[in-house]
């Protein structure tokens, strides 16, 4: 699906509807200081492999989409519940 770049919203912060910016959200690298990467750390270390079993069947074919949601008028952001798409891409 196709979405434009700036679209119409409400704002939680400001309680109203306002001109927002989409941004695409990007899974981040998980930080090694957080809880479940040191149990996956503790885990995988030593003799034993892997804890969990390798993902069987097919692939799915939709992704899950986030975005980000940027009030412009008090700039601050805010996320909506994501949705699946085969194809997803932000038009002008
Ligand atoms: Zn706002």
């Amino acid at each position: 699906m196709k979405m434009p770049r700036n679209i119409e919203t409400y704002c939680p912060y400001c309680k109203k509807h306002s001109e927002h910016e989409v941004e695409r959200v990007k899974k981040k690298k998980a930080s090694e200081l957080k809880w479940g990467q040191r149990r996956f750390r503790r885990a995988t270390s030593g003799y034993g492999g892997f804890p969990r079993p390798k993902p069987e069947g097919r692939e799915k074919p939709t992704k899950r989409v986030a975005l980000r949601y940027r009030c412009k008028k008090c700039k601050k952001a805010h996320q909506k519940t994501c949705f699946r798409a085969k194809k997803f891409e932000l038009s002008e």
